[in-house]
Parts: C-alpha cells; sequence; structure tokens
C-alpha cells in the first residue's frame, strides 16, 4: 500500500493546492484497496473546503432536440435517430413553475438549459431574460443558464436581468475534443466561457467521463478548468443512450468514476463538484461513495433527456450519511 503517496497527495490538496500532473498520474495505478485509502483522505478534504454541506441543483431543460451540433454523447443532436423528445422554447410560465417546483424540493439554484448552438433569436434571449427576472423575484433561488455559445453581450443582458451563474462545459479534453464533436471548436468552448466571466457571471464548467479518453486526458481536463479559475465542476459519467455517436460504449465501471471524483478533488480542492449525469447508472446503490471521493453536490431531479431517482430519496440519502442538504441561497 502506497499510504505516503497518497498521504502526500492529500496534505498538498488540504493546503488548497493542486496535486502536481506526475502525481496525478500515480492515481491511475492505485488498487481498489488503496482507493479506498484514498477515499478516506478526499472526504476529508471535501470536509475541509465544504463542511458537511451538500449542494442540490436542478435543472430544466428549456429547449430539446434539433441541435445541429454533432457532439457524438448527445441525444439532442439532429445527427443521431434517438428518442429524445423534441420542443421549442418553454414559455415563461412553465421555466418559472419548473423553477419553483425545485425549490420545493429542496434545490438552491436552478438551471435553465437550452440544447442548440445558442440561443435562435432576440425573441428566446427575452423569454430567458424574463423567465430569470421572474425566478429572483418569486423564489429564493441562485439562477444559471447553459445556453451554448453565448456572446458578451447577451450574457452582461442576462447578468443585468439577474442571472447568477453561466454553466458550459468543456465536455472533454482539448486532445480528444475533435473525435466527439466536429462542428465546432475547443477554442470556441472556451471563448463562451471567458465570455461568461468577462460578463461578471460566475462560471460553471465541467465535462463527460467515460467518452474514450484516457486517464491522462481526464487529468488534461481537470487542469484545464483549473487554469480557468471556475467555481463549480459538473462530473457528468456517459450513460450512452441509444442512437448516438456513443451507444457502442459501456457505462464506467465504478470505482473508475470514484477515482475520477478523486482525481479532480486533489487537482480542484477547493472548488463545488457536482456529479449530475450517469449517477443512478454507475454508482446504483453505493451513491453515497461519491461524497467520500470528494464531490460535494449533486444534481437533483432529471436530467436533460433522462430521468434521475427520486428527490425524495436523494435528500434520504445525504441526511443518513450526517451531511446536510442545502436548501437556501449560496
Ligand atoms: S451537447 Fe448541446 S450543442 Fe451539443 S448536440 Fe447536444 S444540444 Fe447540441
Amino acid at each position: 500500500m502506497r499510504t505516503e503517496l497518497i498521504d502526500n497527495m492529500v496534505e498538498t490538496a488540504l493546503k488548497g493546492e493542486s496535486i502536481s500532473h506526475e502525481q496525478v498520474l500515480q492515481l491511475e495505478s492505485l488498487t481498489h484497496e488503496e482507493l479506498d485509502y484514498l477515499f478516506v483522505g478526499t472526504g476529508r478534504i471535501r470536509e475541509h473546503f465544504k463542511g458537511q454541506d451538500v449542494k442540490i441543483c436542478s435543472i430544466v431543460n428549456a429547449k430539446s432536440g434539433r441541435c445541429v451540433e454533432d457532439c457524438s454523447f448527445c441525444a439532442q443532436s439532429s445527427s443521431f435517430q434517438t428518442d429524445s423528445p423534441e420542443y421549442g422554447l418553454m414559455d415563461v410560465d412553465e421555466i418559472v413553475a419548473a423553477a419553483k417546483e425545485a425549490e420545493a424540493f429542496g434545490s438552491n439554484e436552478f438551471s435553465i438549459v437550452v440544447s442548440g448552438t445558442s440561443l435562435d433569436d432576440r425573441k428566446e434571449l427575452d423569454r430567458v431574460i424574463e423567465a430569470i427576472k421572474r425566478i429572483k423575484a418569486e423564489t429564493q433561488l441562485e439562477t444559471c443558464c447553459s445556453l451554448g455559445l453565448m456572446p458578451l453581450k447577451h450574457l452582461e443582458e442576462l447578468k443585468e436581468a439577474g442571472l447568477d451563474r453561466c454553466h458550459h462545459n468543456l465536455e472533454t479534453a482539448k486532445s480528444h475534443f475533435d473525435k466527439i464533436v466536429t462542428t465546432h471548436t475547443y477554442e470556441d468552448e472556451v471563448n463562451a466561457i471567458q465570455n461568461a466571466k468577462a460578463a461578471g457571471l460566475q462560471v460553471c464548467v465541467g465535462g463527460i467521463f467515460g467518452m474514450g479518453e484516457t486517464f491522462e486526458q481526464r487529468a488534461e481536463l481537470a487542469f484545464s478548468i483549473r487554469d480557468l479559475e471556475t467555481q463549480s465542476f459538473p462530473i457528468n459519467f456517459l450513460k450512452p443512450i441509444k442512437g448516438t455517436g456513443l451507444d457502442h460504449l459501456e457505462p464506467m465501471e465504478q470505482y473508475e468514476a470514484l477515482r475520477t471524483i478523486s482525481l479532480l478533488r486533489l487537482v480542484l480542492p477547493k472548488i463545488d463538484l457536482f456529479v449530475c449525469g450517469g449517477r443512478e447508472e454507475v454508482f446504483i446503490d453505493n451513491q453515497e461513495r461519491l461524497f467520500s471521493a470528494g464531490a460535494n453536490g449533486i444534481l437533483g431531479g432529471n436530467y436533460l433527456t433522462t430521468k434521475g431517482q427520486d428527490p425524495k430519496r436523494d435528500i434520504e440519502m445525504i441526511e443518513n450519511l450526517g451531511l446536510h442538504p442545502v436548501y437556501t441561497s449560496i
């Protein structure tokens, strides 16, 4: 058992510093027994920086399907034949009702997610702006939007309306990006994130794991996101959906997923790590383990094109661990 190696990594992260690239690569060879020892440490890092709180965030897929991009994991791309629902942008009342429902289940933040390269036109932008204003006026929720490749000017208008945060995934490492998406570039994604930062928004940037990337590429993504100085990281594990470009892959094995979460906690010790897509499929009845690996948040309720587990079950799981689901705004 390489306890010294593991202890050194944990001590570095407890100081709020990233472990080195060389150390990250050693994580790949840790045995299950060594990983179990590591998770005691990553659990400590989570507790040190995040206390006993577990943040729950919710999304509404406010516009679904019909996307011209070809992201090979995505059921909403028009490049693939899937059963994913297709509908245009919801009206303001529907979005606000979904936010209130999320708040009633205990969420502290709510994200409006739309499919597509970005919003189609001014009319759609005005609708999202109106929804944000009403959510801020009628709930205690923090607001987040995931609207694709948005120009700075529109993000500034959303900020003005009360938007707190912008979500935009890098999806995968730069060196793997063109295997996953060909209709836009990694640099387009980085520009969208820089625009959100320039608009004064907090940024939530993550990716999807289990898309055929190497362990080194997972580390590459973690270090790229560290360098972007973001506030939260949604961790998704590929849930292969029939008809998409990655439907031949299997969901990630549980220890590999936990190893990935711990990698992120050791590179990004202070950031909020939310486990989102693929949580139920990968962790099944062992979902509590994701908190010892280092996660301090989950996406509750349903996902973009698939159902999540009952929010009451999530809250029960968190409370059974002696942790506190966070109901109020951050
Ligand atoms: S991830 Fe977004 S941009 Fe890519 S295909 Fe899906 S909806 Fe379109």
